[in-house]
């Protein structure tokens, strides 16, 4: 990280996040060329920020609607029947065969 304070060209800039706005237009492709390459240059040293930029641009890609999030929920749901379910079954089977052994079996 001691790269670039010496050459004058700083290329970790953590403390100097781009503006909301910018990272919206760089979602919708209206911010210039030059500030665009800023802006993944920063996003790439920047967690945080690029995922606002992702999140902005999935945004941009799904404008009505959720559906990858009712997909998400659709699944979690069947995960929680199918363990629901076989919680029950597993339960069922364990009734019937763990009898006691005074049961004559
Ligand atoms: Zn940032």
């Amino acid at each position: 990280m001691r790269r670039g304070i010496i050459g004058g060209a700083v290329t970790v800039q953590p403390m100097s996040h781009p503006d909301p706005e910018d990272l919206a237009r760089v979602a919708q492709e209206k911010l210039g060329r030059k500030r665009t390459e800023r802006v993944y240059k920063h996003c790439r040293t920047c967690q945080p920020c690029a995922d606002q930029l992702l999140n902005l641009v999935s945004d941009q890609v799904r404008p009505a609607g959720r559906p990858l999030l009712t997909m998400w929920n659709w699944v979690s749901l069947a995960v929680l029947a199918a363990i629901v379910l076989g919680a029950i079954g597993f339960l069922s089977w364990a009734s019937r065969h763990a009898v006691p052994p005074a049961a004559g079996f």
